[in-house]
């Protein structure tokens, strides 16, 4: 942990600028999930609490370089009002002379929202002269946008190394998290990775069989992994081409001391639908007709034997078709076996990607797991093992 938070900043009196991720959901003028804001609230709330004065910086959407109206942070000025409980002044711009006034006619007490960053081409160049304006504005950076540390941007990378830098909470909550899952973790460790495709988790797991002493795989992408074994899959989804690329990883598993473990018994049906009739099948034994759409309840029993016995859980992706009862049984038995440990203290488990946080909501395991990433493909470029611009950007 090489970065610092905002304990380690005398904040007394400070601007401080702060990166945050408040692209929420807007229908009618109105956010419809505020998730996003109250996880920014406890930076805001100690930056106030120590004398500083936060002034926020953000993106919104895809404005693509331009003012669009439709895009601009005005709209989320109530909504910042209501969860700080605090004054939220706005400016119309990210840098130059009215964001300049705004920040300097700042009052203790008060927030100040900048626009969306966006609205300026520089922002996602991580252009040098858009980050020395908007360093202009403030004594003190402070980046709690884990969710945008992966792209190089001039409010997330080149401003952390104008002024000096800190993390925010949730920023720190995250690596905290990630850093005990993955980086020294207690062992064992094991990973579950699920999810549709190989393909687009091919650096993943590449990374994963390197770190962790068990991987469960499944979902989708496990039938390519059955493919490579030999075992017919009838019409399920997988990617044939990439059968010789999983036997690659399985190879290099067993030669890095990591147990691969695989769907043993399957859920089969005929149609890709809620409820569709089905059967448990043995994983060699998929008929020619049907498609697999989860894992087996004997995959299930293993998948929590190897949870039991291990100290640390990273999990991304779903075991099946989960979207679709009942082909949500599988995610749903290993994500409660894993809360339920947590909760007894004998596992850490940390999960996150877009699709495995609607899962684990979907089980009713999430409140338990020890953390839960919002943060969508930073968390997976975290779990690939590359380093975070962002954060990099902290840690100078
Ligand atoms: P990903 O975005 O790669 O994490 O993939 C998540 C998607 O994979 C979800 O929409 C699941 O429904 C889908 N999925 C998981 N298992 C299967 C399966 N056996 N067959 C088809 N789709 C699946």
């Amino acid at each position: 942990m090489g970065w610092k938070t905002l304990d380690d900043m005398d904040l007394n009196g400070k601007r401080v600028l702060v990166r945050v991720d408040i692209n929420v959901p807007v229908a009618d003028g109105k956010v419809t999930d505020d998730t996003r804001i109250q996880r920014i609230t406890p930076t805001v709330r100690d930056i106030l609490a120590a004398g500083g004065r936060p002034i926020l910086l953000a993106h919104f959407g895809r404005p693509g370089g331009e003012r669009k109206a439709e895009l601009s942070l005005q709209q989320l000025v109530p909504a910042l009002e209501a969860a700080f409980d605090c004054p939220v002044m706005f400016a119309a711009d990210c840098v130059g002379a009215g964001a300049a006034a705004a920040a300097e006619a700042l009052k203790e007490g008060e927030v100040l929202l900048l626009e969306n960053t966006r609205f300026h081409a520089a922002e996602t160049k991580n252009d040098a002269d858009l980050a020395a304006g908007m360093a202009a504005l403030g004594d003190i950076y402070c980046n709690d946008a884990f969710s945008a540390a992966h792209r190089a941007h001039a409010s997330t990378e080149a401003l952390a190394r104008l002024l000096p830098a800190c993390a925010g909470r949730l920023m720190q909550a995250e690596l905290q998290a990630l850093e005990a899952a993955l980086a020294k973790p207690e062992r064992p460790v094991t990973a579950v990775v699920g999810g549709a495709k190989v393909s687009t988790k091919l650096d993943l797991l590449s990374n994963l069989i390197e770190k962790v002493d068990h991987l469960v795989i499944g979902g989708g992408m496990a039938n390519t992994f059955l493919l490579a074994q030999g075992h017919a899959i009838g019409s399920s989804l997988a990617e044939a081409s990439l059968t010789d690329t999983a036997s690659e990883i399985l190879t290099k598993a067993k030669a890095a001391g990591c147990e691969i473990i695989l769907p043993s018994d399957l859920v089969v049906a005929r149609k890709f639908e809620a409820n569709a009739p089905h059967e448990v099948l043995p994983a060699d034994a998929c008929p020619d007709d049907a498609m697999i759409l989860d894992a087996g309840p004997a995959s299930v029993t293993r998948i929590a034997e190897v949870f039991a016995n291990s100290k640390t859980l990273i999990w991304n992706g779903p075991l099946g078709a989960f979207e679709m009862e009942p082909f949500d049984a599988a995610t749903n038995a290993a994500a409660l076996k894993a809360a339920e440990l947590t909760r007894a203290g004998t596992l850490i488990s940390v999960a996150g990607g877009g699709d495995t946080v609607a899962a684990l909501n979907a089980s009713g395991a999430a409140a338990d797991f020890s953390y839960i990433s919002t943060a969508g493909g930073a968390f997976l470029e975290w779990m690939e093992g590359k380093t975070l611009p962002g954060v990099a950007a902290l840690e100078q």
